[in-house]
């Protein structure tokens, strides 16, 4: 299989058995109601296939929650003159599959030659319709070449669908009458019903197919068939509605509603407007960048996987690690978000980026009970989080490399940085969109509780006469159990500083608001001079001598291994090394001191952020390590200067659509999607917030002759278009920019 990337179109050419799950993956469709992997039709052996549908999560052994695997809508069993289509047989004469980025339209054109010889072209066009999230179709077109007989399509719901083996669905009832289906069921454990309506039409010009209707129990079927000569195309299109109980009380009475609709629906008419509403996101979404077209289509690509995921009316479920694309991590959400997606959704689609947050705020019980049953008093948001906020990070895995052998996880314990990261989004929006009531009516609760998390969560040394905070993972996931991790301890102290700031903001321009929160809260002066404590005397592992931030305390005395040495490795230095191997080397899975020197960029100056990057850089496993850090190390490295931004940033933008990292068929890697938007933005084009408004320092990569995108800011677009020729015009650098609106 080969990948081409020009233009809008995301293209396959040829099928390959070693491939079929990153195809999967990279051709995933979605409108931030439900996702569906790029399965096909009329499925295929091994293959993994899955929609899924924001919060609807179930019960699951090891992950304690995961999203589950909707009852298949996309199924379509063809039978041509009494041999089953299917490129598992017969021979393939031509194949090529295209994801249309602009139109959200995945299409699929073969040329297929049956064990007994005949010829028949098919074209598959799949979307889920973003001008009706709860639509989808698929319109399938079949045209024998060389013989003439019957062409039958028989396609239904089906409810078996499971979790790589796991069941989540009770089967709760379903009906068959003229050409449409419906199917109802339930989540075993939360209980959550879904109601699936399909509508199938199969035509030769005018001429109706026959039906006939199988009511097999959790499968209900429609048969069409329809006889067909040489040259003539036969037709079938099939829309599904999907509701569930999480849309209204009653999901059923909604499926019918909108099944009754789906006879009179227009293939072509409701396309388009299922496209209008995708070109209204790409106009103010969209990255354009001339002189490297291979950047240009994985950043459209990139964005569009978010876009495709990102809720629109649902203010109660977060991305995932894997978006809405495959059973990597379950569909739980981590910082990816608020770290690595948010900025992207802020600066260009804030109504997005408020629904994530609210589903933050949603979920306080969750992360004041974490803070209770560890001793703590505040907001612990969960390492992992999913339907209800409650922390779901599994405690114990299988080793991938040793199936006998259990692996602890630390994360949901001790990677606690999480809660800062949250409150650090948090801020970022407000800044950038001036939503004074998102702040008042949920931001601000987050915040102060988040405050008084980590006011609890540091330790008094009395000889040091300092807070510390001990046995934490940092962002480098491959060191666990350290104490005073740099970007921990900084976050939190930045984190109680905004608490504090936030007060006095309430204080003065709020004070009855502030007045019911701080009473709401049990606020009181003497907590917040607590706070101002911590603040004073946290233990930052700065050194001013040296201008370096120790990663943790002992890190330096780690063991130094030469990464440069190993190049053309083809694993992670923690396959290599092990898990506690490589914890006892200097080696990062990700940016961590680099990672907070990109977050809050005022506390170092250039020549500390220079001296870290040279000493940090070198020590990281940037091929195999975390998805989340090419991305960031991109962005840093044009901070510095350095050449190798471009190298960074490409990693990011290959990681799934050529699955640089072996693993694109577990889902979309939904930070580095997010990231790639920040190193453009940030990096490349150098975007900073000053008090005048924006400015630009670009740093293009040579190739590059153009980059032009717009942020929101204050609800007005801001348009950026900077062009190399401006570059090498006047000394330095130069940006045009225009304020619009
Ligand atoms: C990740 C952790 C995660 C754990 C369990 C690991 O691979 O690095 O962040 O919590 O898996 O899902
Ligand atoms: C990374 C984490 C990330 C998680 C989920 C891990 O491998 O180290 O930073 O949050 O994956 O993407």
């Amino acid at each position: 299989m080969t990948v081409q990337t020009e233009g809008w179109s995301v293209t396959e050419t040829g099928f390959s058995l070693q491939r079929i799950h990153h195809g999967e993956t990279i051709f995933t469709i979605g409108n931030g109601y439900m996702g569906s992997r790029g399965a096909f039709e009329e499925a295929f052996p091994g293959e993994v296939r899955s929609t899924f549908l924001h919060g609807v999560f179930d019960d699951v052994p090891v992950f304690f929650t995961e999203l589950a695997n909707a009852p298949d809508w996309m199924e379509l069993e063809i039978c041509l003159a009494g041999e089953r289509f299917g490129l598992d047989h017969g021979t393939l004469l031509s194949f090529e599959r295209r994801l249309d980025l602009k139109t959200a339209t995945l299409y699929r054109q073969v040329r297929w030659r049956s064990p007994k010889g005949r010829v028949t072209r098919l074209t598959f066009e799949r979307f889920a319709s973003l001008a009706d999230v709860h639509l989808a179709g698929v319109r399938l077109s079949i045209t024998p070449e060389d013989y003439q007989g019957t062409i039958e399509v028989r396609s239904g719901i089906n409810g078996e669908a499971d979790n790589l083996g796991a069941k989540h669905w009770e089967w709760l009832g379903q009906a068959l009458k003229g050409r449409s289906a419906w199917l109802q069921c339930r989540t075993h454990a939360t209980h959550i019903e879904l109601a699936i309506g399909i509508h199938l039409d199969v035509t030769a010009g005018s001429r109706p197919a026959r039906f006939s209707r199988w009511g097999v129990r959790n499968h209900p079927t429609l048969a069409a068939g329809i006889h067909a000569n040489a040259g003539e195309t036969v037709t079938a299109i099939k829309w599904a509605t999907f509701y569930t109980s999480r849309d209204g009380p009653n999901p059923q009475r909604l499926m019918k509603r909108s099944l009754r609709g789906l006879p009179e629906l227009d293939w072509d008419i409701h396309r388009e407007q299922h496209m209008r509403a995708w070109q209204a996101e790409w106009e103010r979404c969209d990255i354009l960048i001339e002189g490297d077209p291979e950047a240009q289509l994985a950043v459209r690509f990139n964005l569009f996987q978010l876009l495709s995921a990102a809720p629109r009316q649902d203010e109660r479920v977060n991305l995932g690690a894997k978006t809405l694309s495959g059973y990597g991590y379950r569909g739980h959400s981590f910082w990816d978000t608020e770290i690595f997606m948010l900025p992207f959704f802020i600066y260009t689609r804030p109504e997005i980026a408020r629904h994530l947050l609210s589903y933050r705020w949603h979920n306080l019980a969750g992360a004041r009970r974490k803070a209770r049953e560890n001793g703590y008093r505040g907001a612990q948001y969960p390492w992992e989080s999913a339907g209800t906020g409650e922390e779901v990070t599994p405690t114990w895995v299988q080793d991938p490399d040793d199936r006998t052998k259990l692996i602890r996880i630390w994360t949901g314990d001790i990677e606690i940085h999480i809660t800062a990261d949250i409150v650090f989004a948090i801020c970022q929006y407000w800044q950038s969109t001036g939503d004074n009531d998102f702040i008042l009516d949920r931001g601000a609760e987050v915040i102060l509780e988040a405050a008084r998390f980590w006011a609890s969560r540091v330790e008094w040394k009395a000889a040091q006469e300092q807070f510390e905070i001990s046995d934490i993972i940092g962002p480098d996931e491959y060191h666990d159990h350290v104490n005073n991790n740099g970007y921990t301890n900084v976050m939190a102290r930045w984190n109680l500083q905004t608490a504090l700031e936030l007060v006095r903001w309430l204080k003065q321009h709020q004070p009855s608001r502030w007045k019911k929160l701080s009473r709401s809260l049990a606020l009181k002066e003497s907590e917040l001079a607590d706070w101002q404590h911590v603040i004073d005397c946290i233990f930052i592992s700065y050194d001013p001598s040296t201008k370096l931030v120790e990663q943790f305390e002992g890190y330096f005395h780690r063991s130094e291994v030469d990464l440069a040495a190993m190049e053309g490795r083809t694993e992670s230095m923690q396959s290599i090394l092990g898990i506690e191997g490589v914890n006892e080397t200097q080696v990062l899975k990700q940016p961590d001191v680099l990672m907070l020197m990109y977050l809050l960029p005022d506390l170092f100056d250039a020549e500390a952020v220079d001296i870290n990057y040279q000493y940090y850089t070198p020590r990281t496993d940037h091929t195999f390590g975390s998805s989340l850090g090419p991305s960031i190390q991109a962005i840093m490295a044009c901070k510095v200067g350095d050449p190798a931004a471009y190298e960074h940033f490409m990693r990011a933008a290959r990681a799934d659509l050529f699955d640089v990292r072996g693993n694109a068929g577990d889902g979309i890697h939904g930070a580095s999607a997010g990231g790639l938007w920040q190193a453009v933005v940030f990096g490349f084009a150098g975007l900073k917030r000053t008090s005048d408004g924006w400015t630009a320092n670009p740093r293009l990569p040579e190739n590059w002759s153009r980059v032009a995108f717009k942020i929101m800011d204050h609800g007005r677009p801001v348009e950026f278009d900077i062009k190399k020729e401006s570059v090498a015009a006047s000394e330095g650098v130069q940006s045009r920019t225009s304020v619009e609106g």
